[in-house]
């Protein structure tokens, strides 16, 4: 009889107990090390980057080669990204590095009630702890993401410069000026108009699909063009709506993260300038990037109170607080993701006035961080196939169908389908045994994606403590266009699965929807299953708004924190739109475009 081993971590009290006896060696031989530490010199650099993520990695290695002779230091709550069995350079390991325990901030969500949309007289619930994963190691999500290379439509982009006139250089064509830049896409034969909007020498590579397509995944394309979709073969071309295959942020068919990427470049200079700091040790001109940093709160010049000047940040590291300042002309860069951001800014005095206060936390700035949290909710039904049909390296997310859903939760019509302002992306991945818990078939799993949501959530804090977690509201499906789209799509997968040959050939067959047999599902059933089913597509954004301070803003055009000095952030919370797409290439792009404002501020402090 074969024994059945625990998937999760069960520790006994014993081990617990044995466990806290170690810390509390640790500690003490920690506080025998404080007390040798007299003899450490100020550590001051130009710029200090909290968080080598997406943002951080492209934003330290564009102003360490863009801007002479500055340092930069680089605080990275986690590890570096080299994962000794290659688990995060493969593929199709994606959906268990986000697993990995010490890779993820291990977020979860809060309990969501509300009033049916279908039948008001009903509370519906959400239910609380959706797992939200952020990756907390070096290149942060892009070294556990699912690696699809998307930058959704000009339009979102469009709207964003539309703020103010001085908002221009967010612009469609400024952005895509900084996408081109940063990618390196190996498509082979591109045509012409490929050429035009992609580029070919930057340091993130782009590639098709390095093994080609399942025949199961290429009859899916055929089934949905059968429907009236039309193909697409450049999700980042003219127009987004369409089906095709994605392309993806890997070379030679391993991951290509920011930090392989931009982080790894950006180490390549070091220079050393002998007597060039008063404290006679020399400058090294080059990026120190220090790992398992958790920055705990900025530090504020208190001789200038109502100025709220950043000067530097504390940070605990090895089981010791720590501090790094800024030089004079130098900035706090916070690139800690659209969950920890609002957090450090939160638990540094900037932030909701009630939600500080709440938490005895001394309000320097009041403003709606944390508030307008966006995100794509997405939500799956799985159908099986024949046994046999799937193989085991695929990354998972191969297909894509991108279309305009209907506001009442019909099936799309043919203009929905051409419409050039899709707001749907349904990703078809194939389903290998074992891929859902407790499913032990070969199959496809469909799940649309809300790429426009209409719904926005917040975060606030639960406490003072650096270490606790925020507490997450996703607010999903709170407005009813939400829920009709996201039915409508699912409903357009259904009819997908029918069509041959996914009928005939593989004898595909849906068992993802259990409340009532065959088509004749009830609204009340759909929201039902929408409600349980619904998942992030971990693409939180929005919550350090980058917006007009009379709107909500919490970060100007530059990106600079309102009602402070010498502080930035740099990251996906910014957008005040969320892309239609995926947010891993838009939030590189917005650390490309921040590099070059911060480059002109900083000639322009230093010609002062
Ligand atoms: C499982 C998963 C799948 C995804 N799939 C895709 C996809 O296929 N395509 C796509 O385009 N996007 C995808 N995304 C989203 C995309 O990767 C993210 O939107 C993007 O990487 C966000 O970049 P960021 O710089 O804002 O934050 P992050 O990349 O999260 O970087 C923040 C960094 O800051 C560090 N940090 C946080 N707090 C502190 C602190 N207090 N002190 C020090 N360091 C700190 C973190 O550890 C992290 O390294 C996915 C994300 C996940 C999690």
């Amino acid at each position: 009889m074969s024994q059945k081993l625990p998937s999760v971590i069960e520790k006994t009290q014993e081990d617990l107990k044995k466990d806290a006896k170690i810390r509390e060696l640790w500690m003490k031989n920690i506080c025998d090390h404080d007390k040798h530490a007299k003899f450490k010199i100020k550590e001051t650099y130009d710029f200090i980057i909290v968080g080598a993520g997406t943002a951080g990695c492209v934003l330290a290695r564009e102003l360490i080669h863009g801007i002479p002779n500055i340092n930069i230091l680089v605080l990275e709550a986690g590890g570096p990204n080299v994962h000794a069995n290659g688990i995060i350079s493969l593929p199709c390991t994606w959906f268990k590095a986000f697993r990995l325990y010490d890779c993820d901030w291990g977020y979860v969500t809060q309990e969501q009630k509300m009033k049916s949309h279908v039948n008001p007289t009903k509370e519906v619930t959400v239910k609380k702890g959706i797992p939200y994963p952020r990756g907390k190691v070096w290149g942060g999500c892009s070294s556990l993401n699912a690696m699809v290379y998307m930058r959704g439509q000009a339009k979102q982009y469009n709207d964003m410069a539309a703020q103010g006139p001085e908002y221009k250089i967010w612009d469609w064509d400024h952005c895509l000026e900084a996408f081109k830049a940063l990618e390196n896409n190996s498509r082979e034969n591109p045509n012409e108009k490929f050429k035009q909007l992609h580029g070919f020498n930057g340091l993130h590579h782009v590639q098709d699909p390095h093994n080609g397509a399942y025949d199961i995944m290429s009859d899916l394309i055929d089934a949905a063009k059968n429907l009236g979709i039309p193909y697409n073969d450049d999700f980042n071309g003219e127009r987004q709506n369409g089906v095709g295959r994605f392309q993806f942020t890997n070379e030679k068919g391993k991951r290509c993260s920011l930090a392989d990427g931009f982080l790894r470049d950006a180490l390549k200079k070091v220079e050393f300038h002998p007597g060039s700091e008063p404290n006679g040790f020399g400058k090294v001109v080059a990026v120190d990037v220090r790992s398992y940093a958790h920055v705990l709160e900025i530090i504020w010049d208190e001789e200038n109170k109502k100025e709220n000047i950043a000067i530097g940040v504390r940070y605990f590291c090895n089981g010791n607080v720590r501090e790094a300042f800024i030089a004079p002309k130098g900035e706090v860069i916070i690139c800690s993701g659209a969950i920890n951001s609002p957090q450090i800014l939160m638990l540094s005095g900037v932030g909701p006035k009630k939600n500080l206060e709440e938490n005895n936390i001394k309000v320097r700035k009041e403003l709606p961080v944390g508030r307008n949290l966006l995100d794509h909710p997405g939500c799956c039904f799985i159908a099986k196939s024949d046994p046999n049909t799937i193989h085991h390296w695929s990354s998972g997310c191969e297909i894509g169908i991108i279309h305009k859903a209907n506001v009442e939760g019909k099936i799309p019509c043919k203009e929905e389908f051409f419409d050039e302002n899709p707001d749907l992306q349904t990703i078809a991945m194939p389903l290998r045994p074992g891929l859902v818990d407790g499913l032990n078939v070969d199959g496809i799993l469909l799940w649309s994606i809300l790429n426009v949501p209409s719904s926005v959530g917040y975060l606030e804090l639960d406490s003072n403590n650096p270490f606790d977690q925020p507490r997450i509201h996703l607010n999903y499906f709170e407005k009813s266009d939400d829920l009709y789209r996201m039915i409508s799509s699912l409903k357009l997968s259904r009819e997908i699965l029918k069509q041959p040959p996914m009928s005939t050939v593989y004898n595909v067959k849906e068992i993802g929807i259990n409340y009532t047999n065959g088509d004749d599902i009830s609204d009340e059933d759909w929201e039902k299953f929408v409600l349980e089913k619904s998942v992030t597509t971990f693409h939180p954004g929005g919550t350090v708004k980058m917006a007009p301070e009379s709107n909500g803003g919490v970060v100007n055009h530059r990106l600079q924190v309102y009602g402070t000095k010498n502080l930035r952030v740099v990251d996906a919370s910014i957008f005040p739109y969320i892309p239609s797409g995926n947010t891993n290439a838009p939030t590189a792009m917005v650390a490309w475009r921040a590099s070059r404002l911060i480059f002109e501020d900083y000639t322009r402090k230093n010609s002062l």
